[in-house]
């Protein structure tokens, strides 16, 4: 795979302060990015160089200082647009995270245009920012929750997709990637067929973006959500990308400053798009750790990035299937670079403890997707999840602790 030749991780490993740490007395072996990926410096000193030299509101400010800081919030949304290739900047909407973009659809789309009886069409797959609040709306309006099942592998039935999409079905939310199987679903055949019947998309990039190329005009969704700390930026800065015709078409999601037009106690008018959704202030300072943690992604180059990650996975299943008793749960074809498995006989909360003894930092649980696991009948699993940072030899770690992990319990 060219991407081995082209990502120099040992250079990449310098740009990570958190990756000298040790954890009792080992080096830190950090295998949990798909829960929060670490920073790099180039984000951490741009916070550190806005808040020193740089900071004060944006947008009403008649000086100078205001002035600049809203060029730099404004050029995040700019860098953003890039990132995503979306065709018009007014269609990037600065949230706190993938779960608040999801929400606001929800609320205002959901809210405007959905009607009792009405499908929304998910998959199995669904981490729980992409069930709940479909939930919550249908408790509110009577909209219906219609579920795509998966196989034994992880992966989704095209055939069975088409046939769900139906005359009621008024929106489909896919998750790009599983973030807890790491199934990539083959979203551009599922959102042609969704929009030549006019249903409208949303996908729930937040496991994507940090690990592939996207292209939301190329892909032809109608909204795509992501948070910006899963992708090396900040935590507490998300992005809802949204069509341009149907932000227009939505009301507001929350009310106060900066999202209106004229207030008076008769009446309010509301901002065109973006403003209109990013009431108050916002994460001023997240956006611009965002920008950087873009601009770095691009430095490295996404291609490489998805490329090195794809090499860890493989080396990673393989040295997992030859653990005795080890399962691992979720063998799709295109896959992320997840790997969800479970120790037979040993909880995975145990698995998690004893190989945060050896410096491995791991996630266990359900990975907020709890009717994922039901269908695959485990309460919870180990979840490794690999970045641009990680290195054939942490994996080399974790299958020493693993081995180890099982002598102990065995
Ligand atoms: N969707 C997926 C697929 C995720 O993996 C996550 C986080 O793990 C979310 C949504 C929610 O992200 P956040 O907690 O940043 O809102």
């Amino acid at each position: 795979m060219n991407g081995r030749a082209e990502l120099d991780v040992a250079t990449i490993r310098k740009d990570f302060p958190i990756l000298e740490r040790e954890i009792r007395g080992k080096p830190l072996v950090y295998l949990d990015s798909a829960a929060s990926a670490q920073k790099p410096r180039a984000v951490l000193e741009a916070i550190q160089n806005f808040y020193a030299n740089a900071y004060a509101n944006i947008h009403r400010g008649v000086y100078q200082l205001s002035a600049e800081a809203t060029a730099l919030y404004e050029s995040g949304r700019d860098r953003v647009q890039g990132f995503i290739g979306a065709a018009d900047r007014r269609e990037i909407i600065f949230v706190r995270n993938a779960t608040e973009a999801i929400n606001l659809v929800a609320r205002t789309f959901g809210e405007t245009q959905l009607e009792a009886g009405d499908e929304i069409l998910i998959t199995a797959l669904e981490h729980h920012a992409n069930i709940v609040p479909w939930q919550m709306l249908g408790e509110r309006r009577g909209t219906k929750l219609k579920v795509l099942p998966v196989d034994d592998r992880g992966e989704i039935n095209l055939d069975a997709y088409a046939a769900l999409l139906g005359q009621r079905t008024k929106l489909v939310a896919l998750t790009h990637v599983s973030n807890a199987i790491g199934t990539i679903l083959p979203l551009k055949k599922m959102i042609a067929l969704a929009k030549a019947q006019g249903i409208p998309v949303l996908v729930d990039g937040a496991q994507a973006v940090p690990h592939t190329r996207v292209n939301v005009e190329d892909l032809g969704c109608d909204f795509y959500a992501f948070s910006g700390h899963k992708l090396f930026g900040p935590s507490g800065i998300g992005v809802l990308y949204g069509r341009l015709p149907m932000l227009q078409a939505m009301p507001p999601f929350l009310g106060g400053g900066d999202m209106i037009e004229t207030v008076s106690f008769e009446k309010t008018t509301y901002a065109e798009p973006p403003n209109r959704f990013e009431a108050g202030t916002p994460d001023i300072a997240g956006v611009v750790g965002l920008e950087a943690a873009i601009g770095y992604v691009e430095k490295v180059g996404i291609d490489a990035i998805e490329a090195w990650e794809q090499s860890l996975l493989e080396k990673a299943t393989a040295a997992l299937a030859k653990i005795d008793g080890l399962r691992i749960i979720g063998q799709a074809r295109e896959k992320a670079a997840v790997l969800s498995f479970v120790l037979e006989g040993i909880h995975a909360h145990d698995v998690g403890t004893a190989l945060d003894q050896a410096g491995v930092a791991v996630r266990v649980g359900h990975h907020c997707a709890q009717p994922l696991m039901v269908r695959f009948g485990v309460p919870a699993t180990v979840r490794a999840s690999f970045s641009l940072y990680n290195t054939p030899a942490e994996i080399d770690v974790l299958v020493a602790a693993l081995r180890e992990t099982r002598e102990l319990f065995g």
